[in-house]
């Protein structure tokens, strides 16, 4: 990708800015963002930010202009604003994906495009592949799923190079505590500050965790690749218990907190782990990030 210029949608948020930092190892890096939930101190100095709504035409034009790869990561990534308000994040995330796609076809630009295991709801088998069945459940899923399928309809129909990518359960530095996703911020929080560590339910549920780094290298990845119009599942494809995970939690940290069970989330799926055979073979996959490996370095701040 060296020599390139790509354009990072969402490139202040969470996993937007780390693959920024990446690519501004050798790319000409724009990003666009509203900054909702993004920060504009995590924007690299040397990216040059948009500051202005996905849904915005000229906005979205004057970004993706000369553009060769679109990272398309912005989006309402939180499920539960999703419940509480599904027109605004419909828009965010759906249409969003739209103008995004529009504007990529004016520009004849690759888009890869973060799509999410909650498509998939909760699964019928374990590992999911890709050709698992979409029941999602909740308004987030249904918008995903929507963008998941626009995504694979630009290849098909306007010979668009485009591929989508599924994520699993993202964890790593920068990443906000706010919803179910931040599992492992929120254990830390409560941890670092002496508070007992909720655990919803009885703790059985299971996780595939992945690092942010890993989902950064599956972007490099999709950004060269040959094989378009595909969908490829990013997670590590193994899986660790919530309880599990916050007994790993106190072993790293040191902490005296108490391990505590709460009630569970209504409508909370059991089983998550991704089956990455796909990504593996098509297109060079490999996760590298144990979870061990990465709560360590979020412990040590490093
Ligand atoms: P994030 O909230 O940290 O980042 C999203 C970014 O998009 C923010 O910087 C926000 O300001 C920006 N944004 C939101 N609405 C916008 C709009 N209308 N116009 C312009 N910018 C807008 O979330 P994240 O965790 O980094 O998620 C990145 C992508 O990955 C999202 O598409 C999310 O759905 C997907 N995803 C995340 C996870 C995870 O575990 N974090 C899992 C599966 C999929």
């Amino acid at each position: 990708l060296d020599g390139r210029t790509v354009l990072v949608t969402g490139g202040a948020g969470f996993i937007g800015s780390h693959l920024v930092d990446a690519l501004c190892e050798g790319c000409d890096v724009r990003v666009l963002d509203d900054l909702s939930t993004g920060r504009r101190d995590h924007v690299h100095p040397e990216a040059t930010l948009f500051e202005g709504d996905l849904c915005d035409e000229g906005v979205l034009d004057a970004a993706t202009e000369d553009v060769d790869v679109v990272f398309h990561e912005a989006a309402n990534a939180s499920v539960a604003r999703s419940v509480a308000a599904p027109r605004a994040s419909h828009r965010t995330n759906a249409t969003g994906t739209l103008a995004v796609l529009e504007a990529a076809r004016r520009a004849d630009a690759r888009v890869v495009a973060a799509s999410s295991t909650a498509i998939y709801g909760d699964p019928t088998t374990v590992p999911v592949t890709e050709s698992e069945p979409t029941t999602p459940l909740s308004p987030y899923g249904v918008e995903k799923l929507a963008a998941d399928h626009y995504v694979r309809l630009y290849a098909d129909l306007y010979g668009l190079d485009t591929v989508a990518l599924r994520y699993f359960n993202v964890y790593g530095p920068r990443q906000a505590c706010t919803d179910y996703s931040s599992v492992i911020t929120t254990f830390l929080e409560q941890a670092c500050s002496g508070q007992p560590i909720t655990v919803e339910g009885d703790g059985d549920q299971r996780r595939d965790f992945v690092h942010v780094r890993d989902v950064v290298s599956a972007n490099l990845l999709a950004a060269t690749t040959d094989r378009v119009g595909e969908a490829y599942n990013v997670g590590t494809g193994d899986s660790v218990s919530v309880a599990e995970l916050a007994a790993l939690v106190v072993e790293l940290t040191g902490a005296r907190s108490d391990v505590v069970s709460v009630d569970p989330r209504p409508g909370d799926i059991t089983v998550s782990r991704a089956d990455i055979s796909k990504a593996r073979a098509e297109l060079g996959y490999e996760p590298s990030v144990s979870l061990r490996e990465g709560l360590t370095q979020l412990v040590v701040g490093d």
